[in-house]
């Protein structure tokens, strides 16, 4: 059944924080902007929309939602329990930082039906967390995200590759971490630097290099492939590129990309195919496998030319590529690409 979110954005306004690449405006005296009656309105806007037969969360977005005030969160988890009950609504997904688990928390979420929650880690260095100013340490990520399963919720885990003091090494050494801590899904966002921010006031001064698109996808793929080898739910790779994040002067550096999962791929099948280095290139594969090995733009197709060629076969599981002659799964290509370290 398709799986659909209801998209409810919080923004935390009274966060203590001062991470280094955020720009939550802080305004004193307010906790967040959404009211109940708004979590009710777009409720009840997508009910509307969303088809009967599917799956339905309420998700909570963009703030720390386990940080705000206790009594607003209840509020919020309140106003979805009707639709839960009434079983209009399936369940509730929230977002929030790994030193905001603790039992009481997590009894208040169990208790009104929240069924995932995700956790943004960022990075399991203790570098790159210090220098991103994201205020714990490493080893609490490991405690939090056991204690979020023992509860029986789903584990969601964010990480965010190139963030300051990082290399592809240490990015690479969290991914394997978190691997560790069997999360049910990630995302991966490689950090962009965004206007209002410290990490702009870095980057102005010198004092931090974003990565560029090439590295970011260099950065990114082994991340990537590590994740899928090990059977891990992959929800989102780079930020969705909402309305505020492309106006003018927004993102002022990193790799900002609207299908930059898309430019992973592309790197995937293009790095594999190199690897097998044959002269001549000759794929078979289902037309849904295409346009990840012409690659974004036909970089693959334009990058070996006529030494390759592509054929369709629908009759071929989708998650089989033959090229010349011998199958090969796409685990066998992930773990390709792996292995040689590209
Ligand atoms: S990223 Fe989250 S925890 Fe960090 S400053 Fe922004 S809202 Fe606060």
């Amino acid at each position: 059944m398709k799986h659909y979110n209801i998209p409810i954005f919080i923004s935390h306004f009274g966060c203590p924080h001062t991470c280094v690449f955020c720009n939550q405006v802080k305004i004193n005296g307010r906790e967040t902007d959404v009211a109940c009656s708004d979590i009710k309105d777009i409720i009840e806007e997508y009910l509307e929309l969303l088809p009967k037969n599917s799956i339905k969360e309420v998700a909570f977005f963009g703030g720390t939602f386990t940080g705000i005030d206790k009594r607003i969160q209840e509020e919020y988890l309140a106003t979805v329990e009707p639709y839960i009950k009434s079983g209009l609504i399936d369940g509730i997904r929230l977002s929030t930082r790994p030193d905001y688990i603790n039992k009481t928390t997590l009894d208040l979420l169990k208790k009104y039906g929240v069924t995932t929650i995700e956790l943004g880690v960022q990075s399991l260095d203790e570098g790159v967390l210090s220098l991103s100013e994201r205020g714990y340490p490493a080893h609490i990520v490991e405690a939090a995200s056991a204690m979020v399963k023992s509860y029986g919720f789903k584990l969601g885990i964010q990480v965010m590759p190139g963030l300051p003091g990082s290399s592809d090494l240490i990015d690479f050494e969290t991914a394997r971490k978190v691997v560790e801590f069997k999360p049910d899904m990630v995302r991966i966002y490689p950090t962009l630097v965004i206007n209002n921010t410290k990490l702009e006031k870095m980057y102005k001064n010198k004092e931090f290099i974003p990565l560029s698109l090439e590295d970011g996808i260099k950065r990114v793929l082994p991340i990537m492939t590590l994740f899928e080898l090990n059977n891990i739910n992959i929800i989102r790779v780079g930020l969705q590129p909402s309305d505020d994040l492309r106006e003018d002067g927004v993102v002022i550096g990193g790799p900002f990309h609207p299908a930059f999962k898309e430019l992973v791929e592309t790197k995937i099948y293009g790095d594999f195919l190199k690897i097998l280095g044959y002269e001549k290139l000759e794929v078979v594969t289902h037309e849904k496998n295409i346009s990840k090995i012409v690659g974004m733009k036909k970089k693959n197709k334009l990058f070996f030319m006529n030494r390759l060629t592509i054929k369709i076969d629908n009759t071929m599981d989708l998650n089989i590529v033959e090229v010349n002659k011998i199958k090969y799964t796409r685990k066998e290509i992930l773990n390709k690409i792996l292995e040689s370290g590209i």
